[in-house]
């Protein structure tokens, strides 16, 4: 079994490339189709959906596709609400565009709530997510999810742009923390 050590802890081989890469090539198909005549906008959000981006985006065929970038904080305000605070923006016009959201996760959708909310207030047309990975045994925020590469079990991972504390963003296959490691 592949392994690889990260500060303190060792993670092992879950998912490999190929079987990451196919899962991606199925979405960019039904995103090919779906949104063929609407000149998406990606949102790829950073700094884990780097890679996602690049490897879905190269397989995106549809006249008028734009990408950008953001970079988000999200924080509680006074109230419940949480709020976004964007780090690296976004300096498309939103405005009726058809937004395609490329997260690296949904873990438990809190993010992704935030984040919808905040970009139904550009007036978009319509806001769809897109995610490599999804735990849907651990989403406490209802979100819908679009288009998902592959699905999770509730378990911290890393690799395939996602970190333990900084390390890991660059393995293209994915690792599960080690349960010797676990504790
Ligand atoms: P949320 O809980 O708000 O859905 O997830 C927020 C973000 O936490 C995800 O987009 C992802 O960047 C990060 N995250 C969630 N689960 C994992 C995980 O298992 N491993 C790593 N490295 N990051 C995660
Ligand atoms: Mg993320
Ligand atoms: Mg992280």
């Amino acid at each position: 079994m592949k392994k690889v050590k990260l500060h303190d802890k060792e993670f092992e081989l879950l998912i490999d490339a190929a079987t990451i890469d196919q899962a991606i090539a199925k979405v960019a198909n039904e995103i090919n189709k779906d949104l063929k005549d609407t000149k998406p906008l990606f949102l790829s959000i950073l700094n884990g959906s780097f890679m996602f981006t690049s490897d879905l985006l190269k397989q995106i065929t549809i006249p008028g596709t734009e990408i950008c970038f953001m970079r988000i904080a999200s924080y509680e305000g006074t109230s419940s609400t949480g709020k976004i605070k964007e780090l690296i923006g976004c300096n498309v016009n939103l405005t009726d565009r058809t937004i395609v959201i490329l997260e690296d996760m949904i873990d438990s959708g809190r993010s992704m709530t935030y984040l919808i909310d905040y970009l139904k207030g550009k007036n978009p047309k319509a806001i769809k997510v897109a995610t490599m990975f999804y735990k849907p045994k651990a989403l406490t925020h209802p979100v819908t999810v679009d288009y998902c590469a592959l699905e999770l079990e509730n378990d911290f991972v890393v690799g395939r742009g996602l970190d333990y504390d900084g390390l890991g963003r660059n393995y293209p296959d994915l690792y599960i923390l080690s349960t010797a490691t676990n504790e």
